[in-house]
């Protein structure tokens, strides 16, 4: 096979590829093909620039023969992804003493002088790698300041200014080729996402020069509005101006709309500016995309010297696939694939404007996508307080409990010292959509002093206002500018046709009748988890809860339960409305018992006094249910077994308000779930008082009803016994929080404070509380579902962990073949997107 050819003259039918020849060289071929007025370019290939680099230049007379003699050249960089970057442009190439006398008629001398001056400049600063500080501070100067100019170079170097239009361009594309290989320039790319051996291509163009007699000049212009994406004509144009970067120089540049600066395009060349809009609309319509046109104006013509994908936000993103596919240009399941399913959040939630100074204090794991300002408080008394009256505050505390969840919901945002991904700060905040940050411990928490000091020293008191960054973990102080959430019909369109094109389920975790309704306004198709320890996180509720913990004897502990009875059915009841039909799945209490008892003296107090007893009984009651490993001690299905009548007054609960429910409209079938099973003996012991339960309830009210059964994969032993268990069970709902905790030996609460120094060290490629570790974890997943499916074959399978909310996580679910996955109501939406992305 004949090789390719290393420089190729751009034309409708010359072999350009994005892969060997960089984006911009394939882009322009496009708009080649379009018959749009792009100047003469002459493509160089990967391997081209790499010989370049090497020593090995190509024929440089062949290319300088592409283009009239007397053209001024410019090179540019062509890489595979725009985004990872390369060598600036070099323009003017070709331009030396007799050229610039030449132009001098058609210009005028100091126009001439200074296409030459800013040619010497960037020549010296690029190629001849000169001190920057000697060329740069020389600006529109004519032939006096060329004429410096040529002389500083010759001193530094010790020749002439090269005149010959050959040495010239050889010297730029060795340059270019050289800078694309550097160590730093590797680095950078690499960073964001390059492969090591990614290749440049540069593309080499004849100038058209923007400056001249008629209307001349330079700008770039785009069809859409890049924060919104609505349709907007927006962009800069400056007369006599040559390339993008002229045009950072804001005060001069004429916009295209009217402006009091000085008339518009559209005054000045209302041919050229028409043409322009067309050729924009066009590249849009043919090149499936919305483009930022990138012109020259001669002499009242427009060139197109290239087009860029239009630089945009999250929401613009949305909005402008949407647009795309509702004008016919792309299939709608094209629009679904545009758009990252991760950057969804930021339409979710309220973010840091990302153009905003960031005054960074300290920074932990982003727990919580979104941003809030708020004033520090340290304890959740100070954050309802503060609600109370109208000021936004952001929460503080080493970590939370159950006692802090109302001052939780008083806050705007909530910070940590500890915790990671899956500790009760970050399932919480996630749950009611409030940004968090967890295991900050680069910052020192003085919650007795209530202060709390940066990474650099400074400290902040309560009061002080402060910004949290749940997207990205970083503490910031004062109140940089925001960006709103933007969940608008684009959002809602895109999001409909995500749900047409995916073949997995998507329900939430959702607790209480906010986080249901939550759910359902985000289209989750049912709840896959309802954590009913989280119900009794209201004060009231929470002291009933811990007279039930605290109740000694079996008669004081049913004394408490028939209080708590008709609590947890009016809550069923009232998810089963909001549900409306739609699968409820409940799990039976898995608290922690650790998370339940007053840990302070005062809130030992307090109970006392709730519960009529001494203090000191308190204290010894928490005493004897202080477990040293409570994640692992008496909780969940260990629970249900040893004190079974908790158990038995939920499922009561749950039975009666599904008769209720049932009342008003389609029979409720309720699933019940149980958590933490490791035998199968559990399963039976439970699901035959459930039973027992249900039957009883049927006879008391005459009536008959359905409920499934199911058993939660959070133990290793559960997935590798899953054959056994699956008989009876109806479905397997595998929490990756706790499978992950154990199949590491990890804890949930602790890992946080040395995760970001493993991931660092690469030991974990991420935090697998975050990111499903599919080599370990997804092993016992695998191994749970295949066997589960062995035991019986029609068995229900999905994961109601926090992976359940991961992209990259849920890919593998649907590889195992799960039926659905369950995440926090906030996620649904990037789910939808995700799954759907999963299936096309
Ligand atoms: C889990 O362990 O994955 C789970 C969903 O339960 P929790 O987070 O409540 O322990
Ligand atoms: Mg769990």
């Amino acid at each position: 096979m004949p090789d390719a050819p290393l420089a190729t003259l751009i034309t409708q039918t010359a072999p350009i590829a994005t892969s060997s020849h960089g984006g911009r060289a394939k882009c322009l071929q496009r708009l080649v093909r379009l018959d749009l007025p792009v100047p003469r370019t002459v493509a160089l290939s990967f391997d081209a620039v790499h010989e370049i680099a090497a020593g090995d230049m190509p024929d440089i007379s062949a290319i300088l023969s592409e283009f009239p003699t007397d053209a001024l050249l410019c090179v540019r960089p062509s890489s595979e992804d725009p985004d990872w970057g390369g060598p600036g442009a070099i323009l003017n190439i070709g331009m030396n003493e007799d050229r610039c006398k030449g132009l001098c008629n058609r210009l005028g001398e100091e126009a001439a002088a200074g296409l030459y001056l800013r040619f010497v400049q960037s020549y010296a600063v690029h190629v001849a790698r000169l001190d920057p500080d000697a060329f740069d501070d020389v600006e529109d100067g004519g032939p006096d300041a060329l004429r410096e100019t040529l002389m500083a170079y010759e001193a530094e170097t010790d020749e002439p200014f090269p005149q010959d239009p050959a040495e010239q361009l050889a010297a730029v594309l060795r340059s270019m080729a050289r800078a694309w290989e550097g160590t730093s320039a590797r680095l950078l790319r690499q960073a964001k996402g390059a492969p090591a051996d990614a290749g440049l291509g540069l593309v080499v163009q004849e100038m058209i020069p923007g400056l001249g007699q008629g209307e001349c000049g330079s700008g770039v212009l785009q069809l859409v509005d890049s924060r919104t994406g609505k349709p907007q004509l927006t962009g800069r144009y400056l007369s006599q101006s040559q390339g993008r970067e002229a045009l950072g120089a804001g005060a001069r540049a004429l916009f295209l709309e009217k402006d009091a600066r000085g008339p518009s395009l559209e005054e000045l060349a209302p041919t050229a500016f028409a043409d322009l809009k067309s050729y924009a609309g066009l590249m849009r319509r043919r090149l499936r995309e919305e483009m930022q046109v990138e012109f020259v104006i001669q002499d009242d013509d427009v060139h197109i010297l290239d087009g860029v994908r239009v630089a945009r936000s999250a929401q613009a993103a949305v909005r402008i696939a949407v647009a795309l596919a509702q004008d016919g240009i792309i299939p709608p399941h094209e629009a679904v694939m545009r758009v990252d399913a991760h950057a969804l959040n930021e339409l979710l939630h309220r973010q840091v404007l990302p153009t905003a100074e960031r005054d960074v204090i300290g920074a932990g794991i982003a727990a919580s996508p979104g941003a809030a300002t708020g004033r520090l408080v340290f304890t959740a008394a100070e954050a309802q307080a503060s609600a109370a009256r109208g000021e936004p505050c952001i929460l503080v505390r080493r970590e939370t409990s159950p006692e802090d969840v109302r001052g939780m919901h008083a806050a705007v945002a909530v910070l940590t010292e500890r915790g990671g991904m899956t500790s009760h700060a970050a399932v919480i905040g996630r749950g009611l959509g409030v940004p968090c940050i967890v295991g900050a411990s680069n910052m020192k928490f003085l919650t007795k002093q209530k202060q709390l000091v940066a990474t650099d020293g400074r400290v902040f008191k309560a009061g002080d206002t402060v910004t949290i960054d749940g997207s990205n973990g970083q503490v910031l102080a004062g109140e940089p500018e925001m960006l709103e959430a933007a969940q608008d019909d684009a959002f809602q369109t895109l999001l409909t046709w995500a749900d047409e094109a995916r073949d997995m389920g998507i329900r939430a975790n959702a607790d209480t009748p906010a986080d249901a309704q939550t759910a359902r306004n985000f289209k989750a198709e049912g709840i896959g988890l309802c954590r009913t320890e989280h119900m009794f996180f209201d004060p009231g509720r929470l002291t009933v809860m811990r007279e039930m913990i605290f109740a000694e004897t079996s008669s004081g502990r049913a004394a408490v339960l028939a209080r708590l009875l008709p609590m947890q059915r009016d809550d069923f009841r009232e998810l089963f409305r909001i549900m409306e039909g739609l699968p409820v799945c409940i799990r039976l209490f898995d608290p922690p018992l650790h998370e339940f008892l007053p840990t302070s003296l005062s809130g030992q107090r307090e109970l006392s006094e709730a519960l009529g007893i001494p203090v000191s009984d308190v204290t010894r009651r928490v005493e004897e249910l202080h477990e040293y490993n409570p994640m692992l001690g008496l909780r969940g299905v260990r629970l249900g077994v040893t004190v079974p009548e908790i158990y038995d007054m939920q499922a009561r609960a749950i039975f009666e308000a599904t008769l209720e429910a049932s009342k008003d409209g389609a029979p409720v079938v309720p699933e019940i779930m149980i958590p933490l099973v490791s035998a199968k003996r559990e399963v039976e012991l439970v699901k035959a008082r459930i039973d027992a339960v249900a039957s009883a309830v049927s006879a008391e009210r005459g009536q008959k009803f359905d409920y499934r059964l199911g058993v939660m994969v959070e133990t290793p032993r559960a997935a590798l016994r899953a054959e056994e268990i699956a008989p009876h069970t109806a479905f397997l709902s595998f929490g990756t929080n706790d499978l992950t905790q154990m199949a590491y030996g990890l804890s949930r609460d602790d890992a946080g404070r040395f995760m970001s120094n493993y991931v660092q060290q690469g030991v974990f490629p991420e935090d697998p509380f975050h990111v499903l570790d599919v080599d370990g974890v997804g092993e016992l997943l695998k191994l749970g579902a295949q066997r589960g499916r062995t035991g019986r074959a029609d068995i229900t399978l999905s994961i109601c962990g926090e992976h359940g909310g991961n992209p990259e996580s849920i890919a593998f679910c649907r590889e195992a073949g799960f039926d659905y996955v369950s995440c926090s109501p906030f996620r649904v939406p990037v789910v939808r997107l995700a799954a759907a992305q999963l299936a096309i």
